[in-house]
């Protein structure tokens, strides 16, 4: 299959999910970026971090992203949130491409769109206090007069479940699980329409994880959030997701809602990304999936499937022919030849 044609499978994509959901407030089109890496002394090479995601994200929808470190999952975060700008492709908020945006209008935009990061030690400034930390952003777009920053902190907190006397207190204060809960005060400031998270509890012990993913959960039906979801752990986002993308070395290499996927996974990488996940009750026998080797280097995405050098069931074409989007029904699309 050509190029043209697998960009032509890409838009198809893209127009279904249209189709499907009434306008979207979030969509991505055959987005691409690449970096230009050193190689050398005297040469770099480029290495395709996203290459050739269509994506779209319903007012109020939760996507959940996952894959391992290294795949592009971060990147596309920064690019939908025009933290970078992408060499190729579009990315169209509200039915706005921020490309052709303005700088009031980005601005505008910004305040809707906010992020949770995924380390709560290094995304809060230590030297400001707790109250000045989450009302910035108010102060930054104008939306609060300074006298009542003090009554809109306390009301932040109280929404993250944090007690009115944080406001004044400094972050290393306080523990990991509630610095967090501080990321996200200062995320909700704006009253935004979509969050990404970026990995929002994985620099968090287990047992404070999922307090916070289940504060999310309460903000984003609280607040019909669109949420942007990315973790490694399949898991974690299976009760937090509408739907989940499985991303591959810069590309989604598999979607569907989430319970449909869980069920049946159909790409051989989604199938080893659940097959990791631990079981507690030991009367359950899982397959194990050792996936082979590590993620290859977007310096040099093998041809053909890019999973090919890793995949436990590849056969004939996978090694020369790039796979195409099938369409499995119910929304689940996936690039792998055993389905097309
Ligand atoms: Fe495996 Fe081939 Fe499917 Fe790629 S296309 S995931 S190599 S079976």
């Amino acid at each position: 299959m050509s190029v043209s044609d697998l960009v032509r499978v890409q838009y198809f994509f893209v127009s279904f999910m249209q189709k499907t959901m009434t306008n979207p407030f979030l969509q991505i089109e055959d987005l691409h970026k690449t970096f230009s890496v050193k190689a050398g002394p005297a040469r770099t090479v480029a290495a395709r971090a996203v290459d050739g995601v269509s994506l779209t994200v319903a007012p109020g929808e939760v996507v959940g992203l996952v894959g391992e470190s290294g795949c592009g999952k971060s990147t596309l975060g920064r690019l939908v949130l025009g933290l970078l700008p992408p060499t190729s492709g579009r990315v169209i908020v509200e039915g706005r491409d921020i490309a052709s945006l303005n700088k009031s209008a980005l601005r505008a935009l910004r305040r809707k769109m906010q992020v949770i990061f995924q380390d709560p030690f290094a995304s809060l400034n230590p030297r400001m206090r707790v109250r000045d930390i989450i009302t910035e952003p108010l102060v930054i777009h104008d939306l609060a007069k300074r006298s009542d920053l003090d009554a809109r902190a306390v009301e932040l907190l109280g929404k993250v479940g944090l007690p009115a006397d944080a406001a004044m207190r400094y972050p290393h204060e306080f523990s990991g699980g509630q610095r967090q809960r501080i990321g996200i005060a200062r995320a909700l400031a704006c009253r935004p329409s979509f969050i990404v998270a970026d990995e929002p509890v994985s620099a968090l012990d287990v047992s404070v994880q999922a307090q916070i993913i289940n504060l999310l959960e309460e903000i984003q039906k609280e607040m019909e959030l669109s949420f942007l979801f990315i973790a490694h752990d399949l898991n974690l986002v299976r009760y937090f997701s509408d739907r989940v993308a499985v991303m591959y070395l810069g590309k989604i290499v598999e979607i569907a809602p989430a319970e449909e996927i869980y069920r049946s996974p159909s790409h051989p990488y989604t199938e080893a990304l659940l097959a990791d996940i631990p079981v507690l009750d030991p009367t359950i026998k899982k397959k194990r999936i050792l996936l082979k080797g590590d993620i290859p280097s977007p310096t040099s995405i093998p041809p053909g499937c890019r999973f090919h050098t890793r995949c436990l069931y590849r056969f004939e074409p996978c090694d020369k022919i790039v796979p195409r989007t099938t369409d499995l029904g119910n929304g689940h699309f996936v690039d792998c030849h055993l389905r097309g």
